[in-house]
């Protein structure tokens, strides 16, 4: 596709994902101001992600070390840059310091490897804890059972600070299912928000393209949008 073409494709589907969360927000008592669209941002080039950027996205996530820091210089410096992929421990000073917020701290290991680099370089980093909702074998993360004492723990990490919970939940074909988990979710968020562990847990962020609304309607305040934004991956200005 030409270039025209897919920025005006991404400018419908931004205002359709726009209209749905606004939707969604309502349905749930919130503003749609209150949701916060990240753009997963892989595959995608610089040059689209700028486009993408003047055009209203505000937060952009990379899922792999690698693409993060290949695409780093080219990127517009005023976004919120987060980190969303799966991380391993020896590429953590890589990533600590160029991102705002790492979104998915799936072991104690790896946020006592957060904490010891970012004391290193004399930072505080953000961090969701991700929360393996479904129990599933293929996937990372904390089980619902093990997440409050795992955050119990990181209090006692210097240099990170727990925001909030991320999950992505097992592929669902009816969006019963997966509201189910996003419900799941959204109670332990509360139980751990209202536990005061740390003082802003603030985040849930849960909801891809297929699923973003009924997250939005179950609590999410982010949601994590690659496809439904950009097309099917590999398309680049
Ligand atoms: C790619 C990705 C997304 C977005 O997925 P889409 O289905 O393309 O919207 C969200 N979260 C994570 C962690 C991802 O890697």
């Amino acid at each position: 596709m030409t270039e025209k073409l897919l920025t005006d494709r991404f400018d419908k589907n931004f205002a359709e994902i726009k209209g749905k969360i606004a939707a969604a927000a309502e349905k749930s008592g919130r503003r749609a101001e209150d949701i916060i669209i990240l753009a997963a941002t892989k595959t995608v080039d610089a040059d689209f992600i700028n486009y993408a950027i003047q055009n209203g996205i505000d937060y952009i996530g990379e899922n792999r070390v690698q693409e993060f820091l290949s695409k780093e210089n080219d990127v517009t410096k005023n976004v919120h840059k987060h980190f969303i992929g799966h991380l391993q421990t020896n590429k953590v000073r890589d990533i600590v310091g160029k991102v705002e917020l790492i979104q998915s701290v799936h072991s104690l290991k790896l946020a006592r490897e957060i904490g010891k680099v970012s004391v290193k370089k004399g930072i505080v980093t953000d961090v969701l804890v991700e929360v393996n909702i479904g129990n599933e074998e293929s996937k990372s993360g904390f089980s619902a059972d093990e997440v409050m004492s795992a955050i119990e723990q990181m209090t006692e990490i210097e240099g990170i600070c727990v925001k909030g919970l991320m999950t992505i939940p097992p592929i669902c074909d009816q969006s019963d299912q997966v509201r189910k988990y996003f419900d799941k979710m959204y109670k332990l968020f509360i139980e751990i928000r209202d536990k005061k562990l740390y003082n802003n847990i603030e985040i849930l962020s849960m909801g891809m393209s297929d699923d973003y609304d009924v997250a939005v309607e179950c609590g999410a305040n982010m949601v994590r949008i690659g496809t439904a934004l950009f097309g099917a991956r590999n398309y680049n200005l």
